[in-house]
């Protein structure tokens, strides 16, 4: 029996095996939790449903997170289904390729940092939104992915680092608004890990050997891992953690200089 047994949850992100988001349905899966999926558009469908059966799922549901009344209706057919929720991943992230390719300031542009913003920060809030009426009453709990580009500068990564710093300063915000209804709100910040959404970032193949070198655990985090930490942040474990960012970096977050040994 594990420890998500009883819990119902919306997972937003998968696109393929890869993502970080798959970690965690897979992880949660192995907890006993009973899984909602849903992909972007029409072009993942095949992929997330072949997926998903392999986690029990039996309902997917297209959603467009830029779009509320495709929020809604994914909220209408969830409460047809399951009329609660315990709890939503949100491992969504985007910005134009052009914006995550060179110096911020060259590069920077209103409509990006706009796209990016709606898609990768706002896009929990009105999920949380949407959902709060079917949580309410569960011990419920939401999940954001953020990444340690929120807190440190490092190159190409851009935009994204400005959304993922409101992204987190949102997990404190909605933890503290939906307290009250024990809906507990955190992030997980992760380690790089090559995804669709990863290979967007120029010269991502460096960062993952960089991280890797400089980590103490000297290796580079698996979405298996994501995906344990996620586990446990949405179950009854958790119970008292809210509003946190939780590193699964193998951590390199708490370093500043790495290992000086092969400078001798
Ligand atoms: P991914 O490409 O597998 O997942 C990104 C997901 O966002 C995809 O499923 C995509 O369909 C979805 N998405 C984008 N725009 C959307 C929209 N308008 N509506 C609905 N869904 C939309 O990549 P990933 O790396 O697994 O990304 C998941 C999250 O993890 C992102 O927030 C990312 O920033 C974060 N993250 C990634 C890394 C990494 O190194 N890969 C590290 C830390 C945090």
């Amino acid at each position: 029996m594990g420890f998500l047994k009883n819990k119902k949850i919306l997972i937003v992100g998968v696109a393929n095996k890869f993502s970080i988001a798959a970690g965690i349905a897979e992880a949660m899966h192995k907890q006993g939790a009973e899984l909602i999926l849903s992909y972007q558009s029409e072009r993942l469908k095949e992929k997330v449903v072949q997926l998903g059966e392999t986690w029990g799922c039996k309902t997917f549901i297209e959603c467009d997170v830029t779009n509320d009344e495709s929020i809604e209706s994914m909220m209408d057919v969830i409460k047809k289904e399951w009329g609660c929720l315990d709890g939503i991943v949100h491992a969504v992230g985007f910005a134009p390729a052009n914006e995550l390719d060179g110096n911020y300031v060259d590069v920077a542009t209103r409509e990006g940092f706009a796209i990016a913003h709606d898609i990768s920060v706002y896009s929990f809030t009105a999920l949380a939104k949407s959902g709060k009426d079917l949580m309410n009453g569960r011990n419920a709990s939401l999940l954001t992915l953020s990444y340690l580009g929120s807190q440190r500068t490092l190159p190409n990564y851009n935009v994204m680092g400005i959304a993922k710093a409101a992204l987190e300063s949102t997990t404190r915000y909605l933890a503290n608004s939906m307290g009250e209804d024990n809906i507990r709100v955190n992030a997980i910040s992760a380690g790089p890990v090559k995804t669709l959404a990863a290979s967007g970032i120029k010269s991502f193949r460096k960062m993952l050997s960089y991280n890797a070198d400089r980590a103490p655990l000297k290796r580079n985090i698996t979405t298996e891992e994501v995906g344990n930490a996620a586990a446990f942040l949405c179950s009854d474990l958790a119970s008292g953690v809210t509003g946190e960012v939780l590193y699964v970096d193998a951590g390199f977050n708490i370093t500043a200089m790495g290992d000086l040994r092969d400078k001798d």
